[in-house]
């Protein structure tokens, strides 16, 4: 028998949720994600996913890190407004901003921290992914706020996380998805080889659209990068989650059409998985 309590979306759905331009929008009407990622030592994730908020159908993305991070996001993406951070307290001077990702990349020193502490400190809705979460599972505090929170782990973070083994996790993936969203009051998307987005009160719903050929270092980071894209265009965490995972999945098919790829190829691809979903519909 069908689970009532899973959904699945259709790609008539996303067509329909997805953010359109109209005569009266204008960029920042459109959406400004906030990407708060990189450190020092890790510069491609910064990058990585800047280029998947950039093919994400944002308005603006303004990317807040360290110096070095920094000069590799303005170099590969002359589109972004680029904030380099002396102090994490500048991150006020990223106006307008609608949504945040944080993570990707971070580091978890204590750079890292007073950054993922100002950014968890504004009023609009943030999704966690990767750094941030290795950073939630020691301070949990980090995860309390008023303002919507959207994680966006893999088993071994979701595991870390709940201080539950990732064996557990895998062999139980539903369950752990929605206990998680329980208890942690947040919207849980799970990653792996099918992704669950779990919400309270909410069906589960799980995406297929995905290829083996995503399982490649750097995907994740073009996946949160989307994902922020859409949440700052103004869907919900939960919708924004699933059209993310949805359209990261065909982006990855589209992409690779049987043979290898690399991160950046399924950022470049969103698009065209966005392109073939129109003309299905
Ligand atoms: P991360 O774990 O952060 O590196 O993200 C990896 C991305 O690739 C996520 O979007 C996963 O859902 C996706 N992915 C990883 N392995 C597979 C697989 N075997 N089949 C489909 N998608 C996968
Ligand atoms: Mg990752």
């Amino acid at each position: 028998l069908p689970d009532p309590d899973v959904a699945a979306l259709t790609a008539a759905d996303v067509v329909d949720l997805l953010p359109r331009p109209r005569a009266e929008s204008d960029k920042y009407r459109r959406g400004v994600v906030g990407i708060a990622a990189g450190s020092e030592r890790f510069t491609g994730a910064a990058v990585l996913a800047v280029g998947g908020a950039l093919r994400g159908g944002v308005g603006m993305v303004r990317y807040a890190g360290p110096a070095t991070p920094a000069a590799y996001v303005r170099s590969r993406w002359p589109e972004a407004v680029v904030t380099p951070l002396e102090h994490a307290r500048d991150i006020t001077r990223a106006g307008r901003v609608q949504a945040w990702v944080l993570g990707p990349g971070l580091g978890t020193d204590d750079t890292a921290l007073e950054l993922a502490r100002s950014v968890l400190a504004s009023d609009v809705p943030v999704l966690m992914d990767a750094d941030a979460l290795t950073l939630a599972a020691a301070h949990r505090r980090l995860l309390h706020r008023d303002a919507p929170v959207l994680i966006t782990p893999h088993a071994g973070e979701l595991a870390r996380l709940l201080g539950v083994p990732r064996e557990r996790i895998e062999a139980e993936r539903l369950e752990y998805a929605r206990a998680a969203a329980a208890e942690l009051g947040v919207t849980v998307l799970l990653k792996g080889s099918t992704t669950l987005v779990a919400e309270q009160h909410r069906p589960v719903r799980i995406n297929t659209t995905g290829t083996p050929w995503l399982a490649a270092a750097g995907t994740g980071d073009v996946l949160s990068g989307l994902a922020g894209a859409l949440l700052a265009g103004g869907l919900s965490c939960y919708d924004a989650a699933s059209c993310a995972a949805y359209l990261h999945g065909v982006a990855g098919r589209v992409a690779a059409s049987g043979a290898p790829i690399a991160a950046g190829d399924v950022a470049e691809a969103i698009p065209a998985a966005v392109r073939s979903l129109v003309q299905q519909d």
